[in-house]
């Protein structure tokens, strides 16, 4: 069974007087265990693609599945437990590290039993624990946002740009940590990027999102080295151009 399906989904979002389609008719399927980048220009829909798999916004049309079970017939609480999602500079709470990481727990009603588990395993020294959370620097507030993330053990994982903050060197380590967490708990992940060599780097399958479609899916070595699609390969050409 899938993980994650996606029949006809379309999302418009009204303004005063206009309607905007965002999404228009995505149908794909991603499988336990792996991990999909998503790429496309900046407003083509890929946040809202995010969005909708965990609830924090409803598809206008179409339906979204999840362990073979509509995301409108789970219980909120439950498919956010279910399915986690990470921001590029998602807003840490004042107070401590510690603070930030049992938010998501409280939140769940649940106590969190080993914060320092969750530290070591984003590579945080568990003395940083006690630090007021503004006093961390961008890569380890972007490695306290992901382990908050972790907390309560999504078997989804969404993450919206999560390195673009990053210099390379704590983007590569970010970059490995998620791939040993895909490795060595079989999380299903989807991952926004506009950094292409990282879509490369990180995915087993990629997919196009151009102005609201999906224009291609398919395995990452393919898409990159022999997209099928004319308009994959005018846009990978571009990006190359741009170098
Ligand atoms: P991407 O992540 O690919 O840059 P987004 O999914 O954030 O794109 O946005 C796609 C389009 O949807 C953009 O044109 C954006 O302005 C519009 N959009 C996103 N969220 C809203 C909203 N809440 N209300 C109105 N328009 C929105
Ligand atoms: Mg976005």
């Amino acid at each position: 069974m899938e993980e994650l399906e996606f029949i006809h989904v379309s999302k418009e979002f009204k303004n005063k007087n206009e309607t905007i389609q965002v999404l228009k008719g995505i149908n794909g399927k991603i499988q336990k265990g792996t991990i999909t980048t998503i790429i496309g220009p900046s407003g083509s829909g890929k946040s809202t693609i995010l969005s909708l798999c965990n609830l924090l916004s409803t598809p206008t049309e179409g339906e979204i599945f999840i362990r073979g079970k509509e995301i409108r017939e789970w219980d909120v609480q439950k498919l956010r437990c279910y399915v986690g999602i990470a921001f590029q500079s998602a807003p840490l709470i004042k107070g401590s590290a510690l603070d930030n990481l049992i938010l998501p727990a409280k939140l769940h009603g649940r106590t969190l039993e080993q914060p320092k588990k969750y530290m070591e395993y984003v590579g945080l020294s568990e003395d940083l624990l006690d630090r007021p959370a503004k006093e961390l620097s961008g890569g380890q507030r972007q490695r306290l946002s992901l382990a908050r993330t972790l907390v309560n053990d999504p078997s989804i994982l969404l993450l919206d740009e999560v390195t673009s903050a990053l210099d390379s060197i704590s983007s590569h380590e970010v970059e490995e940590l998620i791939k040993k967490l895909n490795h060595e708990h079989g999380t299903t992940i989807l991952w926004v990027t506009h950094d292409l060599d990282q879509a490369k780097r990180v995915g087993d399958h990629t997919w196009l999102v151009l102005d609201g479609k999906l224009i291609e899916a398919g395995p990452t070595n393919e898409l990159f080295e022999a997209p099928r699609e004319r308009q994959t390969q005018q846009f990978l050409e571009l990006k190359r151009n741009m170098r």
